[in-house]
Order: C-alpha cells, then sequence, then structure tokens
C-alpha cells in the first residue's frame, strides 16, 4: 500500500523504523526484531539505507521481508551522495522489482574522507527524487529539520530547498527527532505559510541511552529542552530506569501531537522491539493497529 493513501486516514496512527545490520552476520537478529515489531501492527515500518550504501541489499530484503511475509507496509530509505547514478537506479530497479512502493529519498551526509560532489554524482536529495519519479510509480517521502538542517546557515533558506524538494515530487515529509513539542508546530506553521502542503510526519526518538544521546544531538543540532536534560541527568546512569523515562517522554510527546490534531507519528524505534511495544501498551486505547 501506498503510505500517502494511508496518512489519509484521520486516526491516531504509529509507523516504526528499524535499521538494516552493518555486516550480514547481524541479519538474523535484525529480522527478529523486525518480526517483533510488525506483530504490533504499525501503520508501515520504514528501513534505514547504510550511509554510503554498501548495505543496500540489506535495506532491499528487509523493506521486502515486511511486506511479503510480515504483511506491513513498508518504506526502504535511500540515500544518494556517497554512490554512482549507476548503483542508485540499480537499487531503485530492485525496489521496483519487488514490488516496494514506498521510497524515503534522501541525500545523506556528505562523506568526510572524499571530494563533494564528484563528477556524476548527487548533490542534493531533489536531483534523487526527480529521478526516482521519472523510474516508476513510487509513493515518495523525503526529510525535514524542525530545527533547521545542520549546515544551512539560515531557517529561512532551509525551507525554501524544502518547498524546492517537495515540488520535484515528494508526497509525504518524516521530520528529524525533536524533544520539544512546539518546535514542531512553529515549523509546521512556518512550511505551511510557504506552501508546503503535503503531509508532515512528527519523527519521535524514545532515549533509552545517554551516551547515544550525546552522539545524535552533536551530529544532527538537535537541541535538548532543560525538562529532557533534567531526566537524562536524574536516570542516565540507570540503564533500566532511563529506558522507562525515556519511553514515557517519548508517549507524552506523542498524546500532545495527537491531541494537537497529527494523525500520524513515526517511532525512531531502533531495533528494540520491547520499546516499541511499551509505546504501544501505552497508547492501547488511542492508536488503532492495523
Ligand atoms: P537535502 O534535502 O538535499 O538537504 C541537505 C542540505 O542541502 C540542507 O542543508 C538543505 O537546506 C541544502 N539544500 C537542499 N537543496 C539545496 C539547493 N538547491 N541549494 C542549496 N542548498 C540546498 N541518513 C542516512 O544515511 N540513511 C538514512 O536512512 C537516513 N534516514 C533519514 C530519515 C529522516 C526522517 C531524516 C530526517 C534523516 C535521515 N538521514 C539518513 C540523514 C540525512 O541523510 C542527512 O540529514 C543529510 O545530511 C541530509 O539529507 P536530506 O535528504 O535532508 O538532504
Amino acid at each position: 500500500m501506498k503510505i500517502k493513501d494511508i496518512l489519509k486516514e484521520t486516526t491516531p496512527h504509529i509507523s516504526f523504523e528499524v535499521f538494516p545490520p552493518k555486516t550480514d552476520a547481524g541479519f538474523e537478529s535484525v529480522l527478529a526484531a523486525t518480526d517483533k515489531i510488525a506483530a504490533l501492527k504499525p501503520s508501515y515500518i520504514s528501513v534505514t539505507y547504510g550511509a554510503g550504501g554498501g548495505t543496500s541489499k540489506n535495506t532491499v530484503n528487509i523493506a521486502s521481508h515486511i511486506k511479503d511475509d510480515l504483511g506491513v507496509t513498508s518504506l526502504a530509505h535511500l540515500t544518494c551522495v556517497s554512490s554512482t547514478r549507476e548503483h542508485v537506479h540499480e537499487v531503485i530497479r530492485k525496489l521496483k522489482e519487488k514490488g516496494i512502493e514506498n521510497i524515503l529519498a534522501l541525500r545523506g551526509d556528505i562523506p568526510k574522507e572524499s571530494e563533494f560532489p564528484l563528477p556524476d554524482q548527487y548533490k542534493y536529495a531533489s536531483e534523487l527524487i526527480k529521478e526516482i519519479r521519472e523510474q516508476g510509480d513510487f509513493c515518495i517521502g523525503a526529510a525535514c529539520y524542525p530545527e533547521g538542517h545542520v549546515e544551512a546557515e539560515r531557517k529561512k533558506d532551509d525551507i525554501d530547498h524544502l518547498k524546492h524538494k517537495v515540488d520535484c515530487g515528494v508526497d509525504f515529509l518524516t521530520t528529524q527527532m525533536f524533544f520539544e513539542n512546539s518546535i514542531f508546530y512553529n515549523f509546521l506553521y512556518k512550511i505551511r505559510e510557504k506552501g508546503i502542503v503535503v503531509p508532515v510526519l512528527p519523527g519521535i526518538m524514545p532515549v533509552t541511552n545517554k551516551k547515544q544521546m550525546k552522539r545524535i544531538c552533536d551530529m544532527s543540532g538537535t537541541v535538548l529542552p532543560q525538562r529532557f536534560i533534567d531526566v537524562l541527568e536524574r536516570f542516565g546512569d540507570e540503564p533500566k530506569a532511563m529506558q522507562q523515562a525515556g519511553i514515557a517522554y517519548a508517549t507524552d510527546q506523542i498524546i500532545d501531537l495527537f491531541a494537537n490534531g497529527i494523525n500520524h507519528v513515526h517511532i525512531y524505534s531502533m531495533n528494540k522491539p520491547e520499546v516499541a511495544e511499551a509505546i504501544m501498551n501505552n497508547l492501547s486505547e488511542i492508536v488503532a493497529g492495523r
């Protein structure tokens, strides 16, 4: 099923995310986690794409397993910045062959070790989006950044670039994680004012590990509100307490989003079925399983 059709539904929905293993050795354990997450009946499951594209076959295979064996709609991420056009086109062909209808089209982070962009390589996600549109009847998602993308010097320019990207053929957007919902509401107001009208799924990360959080925030430029810093400081060194507090914090954000009229929330579940399940349990009377 195309995600743009799922997004027409007006009751509260949750989707989850898994990431593929870096090596083939980890494949079975990722599959086991994916199976447990699929049993929660989310509206779809997204599968990230390893930076550099070296593990692209795992993304395609996991997305295919979710759709064909588990009966859940899948969304395959695809980044383009570190790959040749030939490789990217090959992955699109494989996705088409396997009947995967949904692609999250991304640029990917600029590789530090090589020149950017190389001749005949992609510079922005918008170029990839145009090419996917030409190659098949896909539902195309893209990324957006309520706090501004790390490379953008001015948020205004970032929103102008987002408008151009959406106009290249985007059906829906998913946000970078945020920990203060007012940041998302302000962003939504600004992009709607700019004429970006596609559905926007807020991306929520249930934080279960203090160290991982620091690394992710350094990379993405995500700002932590004091309320969340207090949680990290109080519980960050006790893994079980941190997990419980992180799930409660994320649940609180999700309920606030639903209460404010958002119908679809994407959870960065990071291959952790126990976290996905705890969130679904907290929302058992709110979210309808599919
Ligand atoms: P773009 O939309 O191309 O934007 C990148 C930067 O270029 C922005 O600063 C933008 O303002 C600027 N820009 C865009 N167009 C123009 C233009 N025409 N002129 C000048 N500047 C311009 N990474 C992975 O490696 N694998 C994943 O699976 C993955 N999944 C993600 C999922 C989500 C929901 C999000 C939010 C991010 C994900 N990422 C993933 C990270 C993403 O690849 C990085 O954030 C990357 O740096 C930007 O990708 P993009 O598609 O947003 O790029």
